[in-house]
Order: C-alpha cells, then sequence, then structure tokens
C-alpha cells in the first residue's frame, strides 16, 4: 500500500494544474453544485454544460425554483432524459425551501433524507458544497481505486462501493470536495476504461496494476442477469421423399438461420395452424436439451410427426421447405438445431 500523504498530494496537485473548467466549479452555492451533480448522473459534461447555464439563469434561486410549475421546470430540462431526476430535485428543493429556510442542510444524514438524494450525490454535494468527510464512489472513482491496489473486487456488488468507501475515508478527512473530484477528474482524462496515459498518470508510482501489468484487467465488474428461461416445443415432420421440413427464422435472435419448426410453448401459434393440417405428434418429447444464450436460455422439447406427411398435401409458407438429408450442409444450422438433427435425423 502507498503512502497516503504523498498519493494525495501528487493527485490534487495535478487536478489544480489540470482540471477542465465547468461553471460548477466556479461556485460555492450549495444549490448550483447539487444541480450540476443531478445533471451529470447518465449525462456528459459537454451536454450539461449548457442546461446548467440556461436552468440557472431562469431559475436562479432555491425560491425561484420552489415556486415554479413542474411544467416549467421539465421544458428547461427537456432533452436531458431521465425526467424523474428533474421531477425528484424539484421536490427536494420544495422540501428545503419548506423545512430549511430555503438552504440546503450541511448535515449529510438531513441531505440524504431529500427526494431523490443517493449515497453518490450525498457524497459529492456534502463533500464540494461543505467538506464533509465523505467520499464519492463513481464509476471513475471504482476505476481508479481497483486499478490503485489491483483489487479485483466485483464492482458490482455493493459491498465494493462500501468498502471503497471506507478505504478512502482517510483521504476525505479534510479538503474532501476536491480530493472526490481529482478521484473522478484521474478517471476521466487520463486513467480512463481501454486506453488509460499511465505514462501521464500522476500517481503512477503508487499504482499496483501499473506495476503488475494488469491495468486492463480492473475494474472487475461482473453483470449478473437473470436468464429468462423460455420453454420451446420444436417438431419433425418428414414427408413420403424422406426429406424434412425446415423453416427459416425471422426472429432478431439468430435472425435468417433455419430450424426445424419451433414455436414457444406458451404461445398461442402451433405448427398445425401454421400448415392449415392436423398433424398428431407422439405425447412425450423424443428429445429434450438446453440451450443458453447470454440473457435467455431455452428448453427444447423435439416432438416427432406420428406419420409421414405427403409432400402435395401442404402449402408451405414462405419461409419454410423441406429438406433432403443430403443438402444439410447448405442451410445455416444454429447449434441446438445440429444437435437436434444429429440426434433425430443421423440416427436414421
Ligand atoms: Fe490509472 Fe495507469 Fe494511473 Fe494506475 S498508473 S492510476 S492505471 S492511469
Amino acid at each position: 500500500m502507498f503512502k497516503e500523504n504523498e498519493f494525495k498530494t501528487n493527485l490534487v496537485t495535478w487536478f489544480d494544474e489540470n482540471q477542465r473548467e465547468m461553471p460548477w466549479r466556479e461556485t460555492s452555492n450549495p444549490y448550483y453544485i447539487w444541480l450540476s451533480e443531478v445533471m451529470l448522473q447518465q449525462t456528459q459534461v459537454k451536454t450539461v454544460i449548457d442546461y446548467y447555464l440556461r436552468f440557472t439563469k431562469r431559475f436562479p434561486t432555491i425560491e425561484d425554483l420552489s415556486n415554479a410549475h413542474e411544467d416549467d421546470v421539465l421544458k428547461y430540462w427537456e432533452g436531458l432524459g431521465y425526467y424523474s431526476r428533474a421531477r425528484n430535485f424539484h421536490t427536494a428543493i420544495k422540501e428545503v425551501a419548506d423545512k430549511f429556510q430555503g438552504k440546503v442542510p450541511d448535515d449529510p444524514q438531513q441531505f440524504a433524507d431529500l427526494k431523490g438524494v443517493g449515497p453518490y450525490t450525498q457524497a459529492a454535494v456534502m463533500s464540494i458544497a461543505f467538506n464533509q468527510p465523505l467520499a464519492t464512489v463513481d464509476g471513475n472513482v471504482f476505476r481508479v481505486w481497483s486499478r490503485l491496489n489491483n483489487d479485483y473486487r466485483d464492482t458490482k456488488l455493493q459491498s465494493t462501493r462500501k468498502a471503497f468507501e471506507q478505504e478512502l475515508l482517510p483521504y476525505v478527512q479534510n479538503e474532501s470536495g476536491t480530493f472526490n473530484q481529482a478521484m473522478m477528474e484521474l478517471g476521466a482524462l487520463i486513467c480512463t476504461p481501454k486506453a488509460p496515459l499511465c505514462l501521464f498518470c500522476p500517481v503512477q508510482t503508487q499504482c499496483e496494476a501499473f506495476e503488475k501489468g494488469t491495468v486492463l484487467e480492473l475494474p472487475v465488474k461482473t453483470t449478473k442477469v437473470k436468464k429468462r428461461h423460455i420453454k420451446q416445443h420444436v417438431y419433425i415432420v418428414k414427408n413420403e421423399n424422406n426429406e424434412y421440413l425446415i423453416e427459416q427464422r425471422t426472429q432478431k435472435l439468430l435472425n435468417q438461420m433455419w430450424e426445424f419448426p419451433m414455436y414457444e410453448a406458451e404461445s398461442n401459434e402451433s405448427i398445425q395452424q401454421t400448415l392449415g393440417q392436423e398433424i398428431s405428434f407422439n405425447e412425450k418429447p423424443v428429445y429434450t436439451l438446453k440451450h443458453q444464450f447470454t440473457h435467455i436460455t431455452w428448453d427444447i422439447s423435439v416432438f416427432v410427426a406420428e406419420s409421414t406427411i405427403t409432400k402435395n398435401s401442404l402449402v408451405l409458407p414462405e419461409n419454410m421447405t423441406w429438406m433432403k438429408l443430403t443438402d444439410k450442409a447448405s442451410y445455416n444450422f444454429p447449434v441446438s438445431m445440429t444437435k437436434i438433427y444429429n440426434h433425430i435425423c443421423q440416427s436414421e
């Protein structure tokens, strides 16, 4: 672990000399600092500047904003998106006008109780406006701090956020606003996600990931996506010439690939409807398999028609055709369908 004082001095000195000019950095007014933090959520600095200037011109004080009609407030937010931010901010400002005599509370807990204030906004506004000893942990800080410590903990976990906030506490006992902004600015300008400028980094000598050559492996972000399970029924239909009915997909997933006709078990569509003919299939699936995509798992059951179909008795939809087994190579089958093909057709 590096020396705390040296690290902070290097970082803050760099920030003093290199920070970008932003209108909210010219003010100590907590209302303006808070507004900038709300606008900057999910939005880039260069987009926010114009909105911030127009908004503060139209609603220069907490009193002006608290007396404004919501439609008027939203008009000055139009184009920034995420309108719930504007509504929550407006509500919170009204609370400040009512409960705190129009002054943004400098008590972190009172501030956190206002509408729309999460842990990041709380730490940012409280530290920048009032130098309260709270560490901001946003995407930039997650990246910088993971790399500095060669830390492979998952930054998507609340426990990691809490741990980082604790570990950063020694640095925010004084000048917390400057330190927090310096960390975020380092992440935005130097310690960038894909091509960090380590050679120009003011804290390179204290960076463990740089020393170990692991910079691009960090930060760790695992996205735990809950997979959706879809039950799929696949139907094997054969004609008197030993040709199999196949269908070209029109859905976004595996678009244009070929498959044996497949229907979601819970959908209202059926192969009988598509073909306009009653076909009976064995009741129990002859084969089952799972196929995993990033966000979806298909649980596939395969059913086989009990008798062959007379080719000329069916008028096929445009995206269906009969496939000779010898022609299989000319059709693009996804993995799941190839498995079914191998299991059902090759065993014949
Ligand atoms: Fe980030 Fe590189 Fe600086 Fe380490 S040396 S903090 S990886 S920019």
